[in-house]
């Protein structure tokens, strides 16, 4: 157990002062038998289990990249002891843009950059996710997603669960007839889901662009050929025509009334706010994304403001009953390996309460991406997607941005737990 531990981390440690470990751990790991049959018993002080149970002194056990049983504790062997730490699912993002970064010119653009560059940057993106506890997202989407997602599934190359909608639907895709025919196109290319974009983007306001029929268009053609729809729809009309048309889920919402989003619950239409990374990265960043398109001052100016009416939206949106709430961040270049701070904004600015906002990074996202009893829970069955964190984020949120373990379909990716935390 102990060679697998130091194997594990040979991997991943940046420590220079653990470098004897590290070639100590390669030796053991280079003739060490093979033992990826037995099963793997993880005991956690805390284990949270994605659809709002908590149980304390846990044993999970994993056999074949699975969940073969949750119990209490164990007096047999245990392969990873966290006492002092807190097991849960591993974090879905339902909402990234994972091919996006800060190029060579330092800027948010791909300009004058090699495909080879491109893929790359990408790949560093989805380590980066994974490395902090995402092991499922959904990227609202680039053609390069495509490859990315192939090459994690391979099994190799280290990166969250990756489902993409590669191209989007727009105003101008054309008639309602041409956007079934650019569905059922993008669903043959291997869309996983389909994106439209029925508004604006916040930097030009975030008005309507598509019409109710041509929403509906879309939304009906994926649901007949078995694919979810995700809209892009600040201003409320866009909002109320994707729940009103029957669209799967509908992201960011600044513009959202009570009404509509009643509208939302009542239809059963999965709602993605974004409030806690997306636009303060921009910002953040403004002098890298300053000069690309629609980032100019006008467009920082609708951001600066779209920060309270996010907030305001969202702590409407919790009053709604039976709303489905998911986690979802849109993040792009400089908020890959970030995405929880939307989990924390969302707990400690907005009061969403810990349980309902770790819900809705498992098992809700989970059945959001059509991945409901695979992923987004910890119960027997499901993909051994496991992250122990330093800390209960029940208490404080927080604990989500110290993630020490992580575990995607049964395969340790990062154990960095110290043994005091252990
Ligand atoms: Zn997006």
């Amino acid at each position: 157990m102990i060679v697998r531990d130091l194997a594990f981390r040979a991997g991943w440690i940046r420590h220079q002062a653990r470098a004897e470990l590290v070639i100590a751990a390669l030796l053991f790991g280079a003739t060490a038998p093979l033992t990826a049959q037995e099963p793997v018993v993880i005991r956690a002080g805390t284990l949270i289990d994605g659809k709002g149970g908590v149980q304390r002194n846990a044993t999970v056990v994993v056999e074949a990249g699975k969940i073969k049983s949750v119990g209490q504790a164990t007096q047999g062997r245990v392969s990873y002891d966290f006492p002092r730490l807190t097991l849960l699912p591993g974090l879905i993002d339902t909402h990234v843009h994972i091919d996006t970064h800060f190029g060579t010119s330092g800027k948010a653009t791909r300009e004058g950059e090699t495909p080879r560059e491109s893929i790359l940057y990408a790949a560093e993106n989805a380590y980066a996710m994974l490395d902090n506890g995402f092991t499922t997202t959904q990227s609202i989407g680039s053609p390069l997603d495509r490859d990315l997602r192939d090459a994690i599934a391979r099994g190799i190359l280290p990166g969250p669960r990756l489902l993409t909608s590669i191209v989007p639907v727009r105003e101008d895709t054309g008639t309602p007839d041409q956007i079934r025919q650019f569905v059922r196109k993008v669903v043959a290319d291997g869309a996983d889901v389909i994106k439209i974009f029925a508004s604006k983007s916040i930097r030009e306001g975030g008005d309507q662009t598509m019409t109710d029929a041509q929403i509906q268009a879309g939304c009906d053609e994926a649901k007949r050929v078995g694919k979810r729809t995700w809209v892009h729809a600040h201003a409320d009309s866009a909002v109320k025509a994707a729940a009103v048309a029957g669209c799967w889920a509908v992201t960011h919402g600044s513009q959202a009334t009570d009404a509509t989003l009643a509208v939302l619950a009542q239809r059963g239409t999965f709602f993605e706010p974004n409030i806690g990374l997306l636009l303060q990265n921009y910002i953040d960043n403004k002098d890298r994304y300053f000069g690309i398109g629609n980032f100019n001052e006008a467009g920082f100016a609708f951001m600066e403001k779209g920060i309270p009416l996010n907030l305001d939206m969202f702590t409407r949106a919790l009053k709604v009953k039976g709303l489905k709430l998911l986690m979802g961040t849109d993040a792009g270049a400089g908020a890959h390996g970030q995405n929880a701070r939307e989990i924390v904004y969302r707990v400690q600015q907005a009061g969403q309460p810990a349980m309902d906002a770790l819900v809705g990074a498992t098992s809700l996202a989970a059945d959001a991406l059509g991945l409901k009893g695979v992923v987004g829970s910890i119960a027997p069955g499901f993909e051994a997607d496991l992250i122990a964190v330093d800390g209960d984020p029940i208490k404080d949120i927080t604990a989500l941005r110290r993630v020490v373990f992580v575990m995607k379909g049964g395969k340790v990716y990062k154990n960095v737990a110290a043994e005091s935390q252990r």
